[in-house]
């Protein structure tokens, strides 16, 4: 079986992945927070734990990889969206345009991550399903001395775990209050400690509790769905880099205080962020932009899937129009190659190994691009899946191209093949045959009519006789 190395953010080395149980590899992925559009950059994460997803599965089997990724639905803008709503007159409770609101940007999501070509995780649990479960993670926090509730507010007391707390970072608690940005608050012991329950206003959402009518903190919510769906102890925790710290610290401090005997996450993987033209990606720079508009503007979503894949996801990746460019070009001469014969087959070993290699998605790109020159159709397209490029979801957009595709050329030669047997032309007949068997398309007669597929020495060279 092949051995998947990962860089551990939490040991700081690349590690040979071995799973607590092969039978169910765990993965969990921190995801959106649904006020509104994704950005592109928000797509990067999605991309990344994508590819992993894709490999996991590749390696231990379909049905062996549990993949969980959340939606945050408790969210200050989301309420001012749905409160902005109400006053302009729109129908309904309050509530219910906040989970309007909500199963709209999530519509939206699914949508423009799908068009990415990312597979849908195994389980997408919304964090308002799942407040019973995060207060009674919050009272045995309590109830075990990790956490106190002050002012209708419950927070996690960083000092009942102090010598843990940073660790992922790399920082210790001194030296998080010397530099942090936290929220002083008259109610906390500590100023580092986070908040696990707050208060909510009557007319915004909320829930009863045993500390009255409120809502759950962020970091609480990713501890009681992994919780719930993966258990105390599980194989990847995923994210974008700037949730390492605080988010991602105190889902640790949270799961391993509930659950003291659980692992919580044994490996940590975390993306670097994305920008444009080589500038951070803001509103105040005018460049910022969601995967929509990109999609609006004609760019293929499988583009923008090739444009991240070629940046290794631990570095920084900027996009560009001129790597869209590129990528668009590219994927045609590929699609043209491979794009509608089947995947039928292994794909090429070196293309999993660069992949096993903590995501060396630059490295398989490499080898796919060598396949392409020297290679067989069949392997070069199942090795192009496992990356999920190529693949029959995210392909439609080749085929409405004014230049006219392989397969098209294909059926055309086929078309005139019949007609001519109908005229008794033999020789045109059997002139459309030689270019075929030339091409290497393989032709079978069937009761139904011509069948074709590409066979492994395909060379659309041959094909331009017939254009
Ligand atoms: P949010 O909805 O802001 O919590 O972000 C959702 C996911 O997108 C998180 O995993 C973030 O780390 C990730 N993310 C946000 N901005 C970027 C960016 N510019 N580049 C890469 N990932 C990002
Ligand atoms: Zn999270």
């Amino acid at each position: 079986m092949t051995t998947i190395k990962l860089h551990n953010t939490r040991t700081r080395t690349k590690e040979d992945f071995v799973p607590i149980d092969p039978d169910n590899v765990r993965m969990y992925v921190c995801g959106p927070t649904v006020y509104d559009r994704a950005h592109l950059g928000n797509a990067r994460p999605v991309v990344v734990f994508d590819v992993l997803y894709r490999l996991l599965r590749h390696v231990y089997g379909a049905e062996h990889v549990t993949y969980v990724r959340n939606f945050t639905d408790v969210d200050d803008k989301i309420n001012a969206t749905a409160l902005a709503r109400k006053q302009a007159g729109a129908e309904g409770t309050l509530e219910q345009l906040v989970q309007e609101r909500s199963d709209e940007t999530i519509g939206w999501y699914l949508h423009d991550m799908g068009a990415l070509g990312t597979l849908e995780p195994n389980e997408m649990p919304r964090a308002t399903q799942y407040i019973a479960q995060m207060i009674a993670m919050i009272e045995d926090l309590i109830a075990k001395g990790h956490a106190y509730a002050a002012e209708g507010h419950v927070l996690f007391a960083v000092d009942s775990w102090k010598e843990s707390y940073g660790k992922l970072s790399g920082r210790s608690v001194d030296d998080m209050i010397a530099g942090a940005r936290v929220e002083v608050a008259p109610y906390k012991k500590n100023p580092m400690d986070f908040v696990l329950w707050k208060p909510s206003t009557d007319e915004l959402p909320g829930w009863d509790s045993p500390w009255g009518r409120g809502r759950p903190g962020w970091h609480i919510e990713c501890s009681a769905m992994s919780y719930e769906l993966l258990g105390e102890s599980f194989d990847i925790h995923g994210g974008g880099n700037d949730l390492m710290f605080p988010h991602h610290e105190n889902e640790i401090a949270q799961s391993k205080c509930a659950h003291p005997h659980g692992e919580f996450a044994r490996v940590w993987m975390h993306n670097e962020m994305l920008q444009v033209e080589g500038k951070k990606m803001s509103k105040s720079l005018g460049n910022f932009f969601t995967v929509h508009d990109l999609l609006e503007q004609g760019v293929p979503g499988e583009v923008i899937r090739f444009v991240f894949l070629q940046t290794h996801y631990r570095k920084p990746m900027d996009w560009t129009e001129e790597k869209a460019r590129e990528a668009e070009a590219e994927l045609r001469r590929w699609r043209s190659f491979a794009g509608n014969i089947d995947a039928m087959g292994n794909p090429d070993p070196r293309v999993v190994a660069a992949l096993a290699d903590d995501l060396n998605t630059h490295g398989a790109i490499t080898v796919l691009r060598e396949l392409y020159k020297n290679g067989d159709a069949h392997v070069f397209r199942a090795s192009a899946e496992l990356l999920g490029l190529l693949t029959f979801e995210i392909g439609q957009w080749f085929d409405n191209q004014v230049e006219p595709a392989h397969d098209e050329l294909i059926e055309y030669a086929l078309a005139m093949r019949a007609e001519a047997k109908k005229q008794k032309d033999f020789q045109t007949a059997d002139q459309m045959r030689d270019i075929l068997s030339s091409a290497g398309v393989i032709v079978k007669d069937t009761p139904e009519g011509s069948k074709w597929e590409y066979g492994s020495g395909f060379d659309p060279s041959k094909l331009d006789a017939l254009k």
